[in-house]
């Protein structure tokens, strides 16, 4: 048992040595805690895509569909659970290399408006069904920038995922500049918003605010943990401003190193 306490409290080396120990075992069950956590909620996250496809196979086998339309409905939610599974599995894949330090990044000097560009596009389809409007601004010139370029569209993608998720009328805005050796991006919508109280653990692993609408939405629940880590291994910076009912605002700075800063302007 890792938790077991030292109980000498004197002020001598021994007390100290005491405190130490005490101290980590602290940490340690804090650790296995965490752990604990960390599989019970991935066991959870599993079983759910897996209830469903089981019984809705069940439910062709034993033909307990009214018609062929049904059966078809009953296979598109056996696809989509797959689906969910399949992100689930590369998000978990992500995570843990970004934890060990394992991720292989491929540095090179890119052009993020290029990147913002795609990764707006990308979304645009979602955004229109929706009937949501995006708007994208280069606001002034911007230096290259040394990135793995798969990553930054994955923390762009993600972003603007979240933002035409949570999002039900209004516009998607979307900035990037660059001032004092930094380039800002900021991905605003007018969305649901969050409250005071969630703003804190938005990007722990699994944290959602609702969980029943995140999933029917196709979330997961660790998009934002990976993108805070992909952009810290960047040396980066993100934060939100949200008012409940109004909408959110992500804002992310990449510090430019000095030699960055004589790259030509794109
Ligand atoms: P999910 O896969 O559930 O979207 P994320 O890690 O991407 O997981 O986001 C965590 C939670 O943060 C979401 O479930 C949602 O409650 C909240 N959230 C994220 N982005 C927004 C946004 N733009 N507007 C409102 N809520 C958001």
């Amino acid at each position: 048992d890792f938790s077991a306490r030292v109980p000498y409290q004197g002020s001598d080396e021994i007390g100290s040595l005491a405190n130490a120990i005490n101290n980590m075992s602290y940490r340690l069950e804090k650790y296995q805690q965490n752990r604990h956590e960390f599989f019970s909620n991935i066991s959870h996250e599993l079983k759910t895509p897996i209830t469903y496809i089981k019984g809705y196979t069940q439910a062709i086998q034993k033909k307990l569909y009214r018609d062929e339309k049904e059966k078809k409905l009953f296979l598109n939610i056996i696809e989509n659970e797959t689906v969910r599974m399949n992100k689930l599995m590369d998000d978990l894949m992500d995570l843990s290399k970004i934890e060990e330090g394992k991720l292989n990044l491929q540095y090179e000097k890119i052009d993020l408006t290029h990147v913002l560009e795609m990764a707006v596009n990308k979304i645009q389809i979602k955004a229109e069904e929706k009937r949501l409007t995006v708007h994208y601004n280069q606001e002034t010139d911007i230096p290259l920038f040394v990135a793995d370029g798969y990553r930054m569209e994955q923390i762009f993608t993600n972003l603007l995922e979240n933002a035409v998720r949570y999002t039900e009328e209004g516009s998607i805005k979307v900035t990037i500049s660059y001032h004092h050796s930094s380039i800002r991006i900021r991905i605003s919508d007018t969305g649901i918003g969050i409250s005071d109280k969630d703003i804190p653990h938005l990007f722990d692993r699994f944290y959602r605010v609702d969980k029943s609408r995140s999933r029917s939405l196709g979330g997961t629940g660790l998009g934002l943990s990976i993108v805070k880590r992909l952009v810290g291994v960047h040396g980066g910076r993100i934060h939100l401003d949200s008012v409940e009912g109004k909408g959110t605002t992500f804002t992310i700075l990449f510090l430019l190193l000095e030699e960055e800063n004589h790259n030509e302007k794109v």
